[in-house]
């Protein structure tokens, strides 16, 4: 895909629009969000244009999580308080999504960073064995019709 000229990220990555770039190779760039919920908050986002993780590619996907891991380290040695880690991401607005280029939320967290997890990410639904019986079989359906559905187009 065309980087889009409206995409702030896309305008980082370029170069186009200024951030304080922390990681950067031919795949991915990481920087540190402009408005942070954490000191050292840190955004990894793939260079080519991609509005989520659905329609990332499986290299840049795979790619993120490991750039996410060397980055924890990195933070955890630097002097940015760091005794724990968050990662998050959103894909559309309903799941809180802003900003429409992929990107992976890295949060460095110690004790008394004021940051909290959601009170709905706290309060959890019972749903009983049956139902998660259910659920988890016709997501093994979806799993292999999409598999099915890769071979075919390899
Ligand atoms: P999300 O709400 O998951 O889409 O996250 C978008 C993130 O991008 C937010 O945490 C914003 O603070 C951050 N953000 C928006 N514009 C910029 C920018 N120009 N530079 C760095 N971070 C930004
Ligand atoms: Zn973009």
């Amino acid at each position: 895909m065309q980087s889009p000229t409206d995409c702030i990220f896309c305008a980082i990555v370029s170069g186009r629009a200024a951030a304080a770039i922390v990681y950067r190779d031919e795949h991915l760039t990481a920087f540190l969000d402009l408005f942070p919920v954490v000191p050292g908050h840190l955004l990894i986002v793939p260079n080519r244009h991609a509005k989520g993780l659905t329609e990332l590619d499986a290299d840049a996907a795979s790619r993120m999580v490991a750039v996410a891991q060397r980055l924890a380290a990195a933070v955890r040695r630097s002097q940015t308080p760091c005794e724990g880690i968050n990662l998050f991401m959103a894909e559309g607005p309903v799941a809180g999504q802003t900003v429409f280029h992929c990107h992976l939320h890295l949060l460095p967290r110690h004790g008394d960073d004021g940051f909290h997890v959601g009170g709905s990410f706290l309060n959890r639904l019972n749903p009983g064995r049956d139902q998660l019986d259910a659920l988890a079989a016709s997501l093994r359906s979806a799993l292999s019709t999409l598999e099915a559905t890769a071979e075919h187009t390899e």
